[in-house]
């Protein structure tokens, strides 16, 4: 998928909204929470800013309570799938080089098994 730095909206707003019914793991004001349709490990969730904000990049300080909000929903999810003390991984990627597929930032928490290296050697 190209880069998408228009803003524009991508399926991640549709579940926001629930106009597409993927069951939600969380929900508040600030973020929403559900699980990867294609999961990379037995635990694999989606944590994302209710508001578009297509890369890391894009970030600004009036979203530093949302990025917190992140973390905090990541470590309450993690804890509600059992895997907060064997331990577990938060990725971010951004724009090509990192991998990024969808332009509305999302925090992928992983888990559930022994994950590795960080990144696959080449
Ligand atoms: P990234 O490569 O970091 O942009 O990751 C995008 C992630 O979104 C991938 O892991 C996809 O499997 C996931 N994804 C795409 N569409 C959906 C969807 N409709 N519901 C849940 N996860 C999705």
């Amino acid at each position: 998928m190209a880069d998408n730095n228009a803003g524009e909206e991508t399926i991640f707003s549709k579940i926001i909204r629930q106009e597409i019914p993927t069951p939600l793991l969380f929900q508040d004001d600030l973020v929403t929470a559900f699980r990867d349709i294609t999961p990379q490990a037995s635990s694999h969730i989606l944590i994302i800013p209710n508001k578009l904000i297509p890369t890391v990049n894009d970030i600004k300080q009036e979203d530093e309570l949302t990025m917190g909000r992140m973390f905090t929903v990541a470590k309450q999810l993690a804890q509600a799938e059992g895997i907060a003390e064997d331990g577990y991984r938060l990725i971010m990627n951004c724009n090509q080089h990192g991998g990024q597929e969808v332009y509305h930032i999302h925090m992928h928490l992983v888990g559930g098994q022994p994950l590795g290296r960080m990144l696959n050697p080449k």
